[in-house]
């Protein structure tokens, strides 16, 4: 697929061209086409209208937190997924509406829930019996209050994806295990505290999935479990939540499914269990797959590295400080050069950022034409966990992040500057 050119033949973001966003805002710099990201959101909702499902789409915000982000999604009628105080607090922030957020996360804070019930948070995610019973206990503060619950389970379901990011199987730090009877004995005390509105259950099974098959068999255990909840415990769930994990295509290589076709798959599974109650409501979390392909990030190149019979390094002015994810877990992501970029490459070099670490190599196999300092590189699909897990590590400035759409650029965080690397700093002089 060829990228999007302007007349000057300048690759474009959301109808702005890359160059001129190099040049206004500097780089390295994150850009999002904001277009792309509405229409991610659509069409999964359109495979739940299609089917006529109650269903929830929650952007799992993890993936990309910043107030402008939960105004989109707010702006789309979706729900959000939130998992530490500090996203919340963003969502809360970008007036996002509590009723429509989701808190997880397996070691939530006394202090992390309280802010949840002060916010009115819809629906709180339980873990483990140490937060089923610390949250009763908040709630005990206020007798006449209920709480929206769905209990995390582990399904014994594993994807087939790097074991990092892979959490539906037992061996996993997530969630109540069901095999061994433990999501069925948390069920059994959630029902028992009527301050707690056990909506149903929850389960992720990892990220970057390819294959429908993880997801069927995971609709299909947890099918399972409720039915057997419904027998043992005469309980009727409203709410079925098989999370996120759909996978994007990051390089020429990947060819996964529409991630839409993955919510087809799942629905059809869900539909042919034969439930002995009515259909819950679906919800899903996609993160990488709201974000992921709408994201780009442009670099300046710099420096150059030619050794005899080696290949050759190209060096840019980001690297792992503003995109962890290639030193994290060896991703792999795809450079083109911004005033042409569908060039014919005629090199294959390690790109590689400005960090004082051998690993921060960006593309290990850059395939791109010949370039020069000042030119500018785009990287695709880098939407989803780059300018999240962004450090300050050898004290780089995180990069700004623009939002384009309809050909109109605007700045929706601005680069840090030196001054607000120290802060926080005091002195100890
Ligand atoms: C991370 C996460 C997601 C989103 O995963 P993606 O791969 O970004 O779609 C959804 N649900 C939960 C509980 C998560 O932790």
């Amino acid at each position: 697929m060829s990228d999007p050119t302007n007349d000057a033949g300048h690759l474009t973001i959301g109808g702005v061209d890359s160059l001129q966003l190099a040049e206004q805002f500097q780089t390295p710099l994150y850009v999002y086409d904001v277009s792309a990201i509405r229409d991610q959101i659509r069409a999964f909702k359109r495979v739940f209208e299609a089917q006529h499902f109650n269903y929830a789409v929650s952007y799992a915000s993890k993936a990309f937190a910043t107030i402008a982000m939960y105004q989109v999604a707010k702006q789309e009628a979706c729900h959000v997924d939130v998992v530490s105080g500090g996203e919340l607090y963003t969502a809360a922030q970008a007036d996002f509406p509590m009723a429509d957020v989701s808190f997880h996360g397996n070691n939530k804070s006394e202090k992390e829930l309280r802010e949840a019930l002060a916010l009115k948070v819809g629906t709180i995610v339980v873990d483990n019996f140490y937060e089923l019973q610390l949250l009763g206990h908040l709630l005990a503060e206020t007798p006449e209050r209920t709480q929206n619950i769905l209990l995390r389970v582990t399904p014994g379901i594993s994807a087939h994806t790097h074991a990092y990011i892979s959490t539906g199987q037992t061996d996993s730090k997530f969630g109540f295990d069901v095999d061994s009877g433990l999501a069925f004995k948390a069920a059994k005390l959630a029902l028992a505290n009527p301050q707690f509105n056990l909506l149903g259950i929850h389960a992720h099974i990892g990220s970057q999935i390819f294959d429908v098959a993880g997801f069927i068999g995971a609709t299909q255990k947890l099918a399972n479990i409720l039915k057997d909840w419904h027998e043992q415990l005469d309980y009727t769930p409203s709410v079925l939540n098989v999370g996120g994990g759909f996978g994007i295509a990051y390089t020429k290589d990947d060819d996964p499914i529409p991630a839409e076709d993955f919510v087809e798959a799942i629905l059809k599974t869900l539909r042919a269990q034969n439930l002995p109650f009515d259909l819950p409501a679906v919800w899903i979390e996609p993160g990488r797959s709201i974000v992921g392909p709408a994201g780009f990030q442009l670099y300046t190149v710099g420096s150059s590295k030619n050794v005899e019979g080696l290949r050759p390094y190209i060096a840019i002015d980001g690297g792992m400080g503003d995109n962890l994810r290639p030193a994290l877990y060896q991703a792999e992501y795809e450079a083109v050069k911004a005033d042409d970029p569908n060039a014919q490459p005629t090199q294959d070099v390690h790109l590689v950022g400005k960090y004082c670490e051998s690993g921060d190599i960006l593309i290990n196999h850059a395939h791109l034409p010949a370039v020069q300092p000042g030119d500018v590189l785009a990287v695709k699909s880098c939407g989803a966990y780059g300018y999240s897990m962004a450090s300050n590590y050898n004290r780089n400035p995180i990069p700004a992040v623009v939002f384009a759409e309809n050909g109109q650029a605007k700045l929706v965080v601005r680069r840090q500057s030196y001054a607000d690397l120290t802060q926080n700093d005091l002195s100890y002089d």
